[in-house]
């Protein structure tokens, strides 16, 4: 398996490279040649299998040479071995053809952790065989930060580096980042929103002499690997569900990975139906699908802040899909993009996108009425991005968008987000026992104001 980029004018590059590669060279995204296929037989068969199994066995289609079967399958039991459910991603039936997919199991509570448990294993052993050093960057609306710190902390070769927009995230989300007092662990508080701290983190790509001297490395949803590892829990539901007609999944949705993984896995021969984007007041693929012109506008706070995006950097990766794999056409409609801030896309690319995504858009009131509605008829505690999720995929039935079986997927624990489910419900989700101590906790972080120089300066003072 080979990855090219998505503007065109990148050499094709190995799976190793692409994990520690961040952006493609020339701006784009990588992408592979061609989708690998998993054959229907065996898909059925992974129902009631291992977890950590069914994802070295999908994370084999991507990897290439890199890894033997036994190194991946060593590396995901481990990485999925300290999830706090037994099933790791459990399924749960809430209505005749109504399911959640629970994916806040992981170590920091939030469906981040899938990819990043795995990542952290992957950087390890490439870096250790290697003898290579890495400064990996992310940009987080909250729960990235948590995950990548938690699974990169313990490796030995990479350090980390965590931008989150300050006091757009939740108290829990913050002090889940800034609890590890770490030499390779760094969190940078920025004065900006979500799409400030990523705008820098692609500059500081782009400033080579920086990215080289502290051997820049990537983790936010642009990379694939990432991508390759959220496809798993996909395929565990929907062989779960065995059979029958095509699964619809509705997804909760900021930066358009986590939809995008599956697309990729319908893409893979998983028997997916629609997928159903779920978003807050930053609808803007909402809008998009709705008019064709890809147009951001300022982050809106809202309740479900991991969502509080507006730039959708995986939207490229389906724009390249949809438009035939045309590198040299995205370029050109990035390049109007970053020029006129409006992206329109062709009719014919839309009317394919529109064949597999349907969207919908939820407001914080909505969001409080689906928390508290949900927790009335079944006694379970939401957190509001599955809320998001869940009043969406009851919108797009009632307009027959969607019909048939639908799995909604829960992206965090209510006890990450507790202000917003009291609001809805006047009850104060708990969080896990193994976090219990935690606003006792010091936190370590530094300030900066939203600068790609200032922070590059405070990143330098730790890894240069
Ligand atoms: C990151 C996140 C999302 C959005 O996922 P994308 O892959 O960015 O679309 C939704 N919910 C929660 C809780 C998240 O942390």
């Amino acid at each position: 398996m080979k990855y090219l980029s998505t503007r065109g004018a990148a050499p094709a590059a190995d799976f190793e490279t692409v994990l520690t590669a961040g952006l493609a060279p020339d701006g784009g995204l990588h992408v592979p040649d061609a989708f690998p296929t998993i054959a229907a037989d065996e898909i059925a068969g992974f129902a009631g299998a291992p977890y950590a199994d069914v994802a070295a066995r999908v994370l084999a289609q991507f990897t290439g040479d890199a890894f033997s079967n036994e190194r991946l399958q060593e590396m995901a039991r481990d990485a999925y071995g300290g999830f706090a459910h037994a099933d790791v991603a459990p399924l749960t039936q809430v209505g005749d053809e109504d399911w959640i997919l629970e994916l806040f199991h992981g170590p920091t509570l939030a469906f981040k952790d899938f990819a990043m448990q795995l990542l952290g294993r992957l950087f390890d052993d490439v870096l250790e065989r290697r003898g290579r050093r890495l400064t990996v960057i992310a940009a987080t609306s909250g729960d990235t930060g948590a995950a990548a710190i938690h699974a990169l902390a313990p490796c030995r070769r990479a350090g980390v580096v965590v931008l989150h927009p300050e006091g757009r995230v939740t108290d829990v989300q913050r002090r889940m980042m800034t609890n590890i007092d770490a030499p390779n662990v760094l969190n940078i508080a920025v004065d900006g929103d979500f799409d400030a701290c990523q705008a820098i983190v692609k500059k500081l790509f782009a400033d080579r002499d920086f990215a080289d001297s502290v051997h820049l490395s990537g983790v936010n949803s642009i990379n694939w690997a990432r991508l390759a590892a959220q496809t798993v829990y996909y395929f565990t539901a929907a062989a779960a569900l065995d059979g029958g007609a095509p699964i619809n999944f509705v997804v909760p949705t900021g930066n358009f990975g986590d939809v995008y993984a599956g697309f990729v896995a319908k893409q893979m021969g998983l028997n997916v139906g629609m997928l159903g984007i779920a978003t807050n007041a930053n609808s803007i693929l909402h809008n998009t699908l709705a008019t064709g012109d890809y147009r951001p506008a300022g982050v809106r706070k809202t309740l479900s802040p991991s969502m509080d995006i507006q730039v959708a950097s995986n939207f490229e990766r389906l724009l390249y899909n949809a438009m035939g794999c045309d590198g040299a056409a995205i370029r050109a409609r990035m390049e109007d993009f970053a020029r006129d801030g409006v992206l329109n896309i062709p009719a014919d690319a839309l009317a394919s996108i529109k064949g597999d995504f349907c969207s919908e858009a939820v407001t914080d009131d909505m969001t409080l009425a689906e928390i508290r509605n949900h927790y009335e008829q079944t006694g379970e505690l939401i957190d509001p991005h599955t809320a998001v999720g869940r009043a969406a995929a009851q919108a797009l039935r009632a307009s027959g968008r969607i019909e048939g079986r639908t799995v909604t997927l829960s992206t965090a624990h209510p006890a990450k987000f507790p202000e917003a489910v009291k609001k809805a419900t006047g009850k104060e989700p708990a969080l896990p026992a193994a976090w219990a101590g935690l606003f006792d906790q010091h936190e370590y972080m530094e300030r900066a104001p939203a600068d790609a120089q200032a922070i590059a300066a405070v990143i330098r003072k730790q890894f240069g």
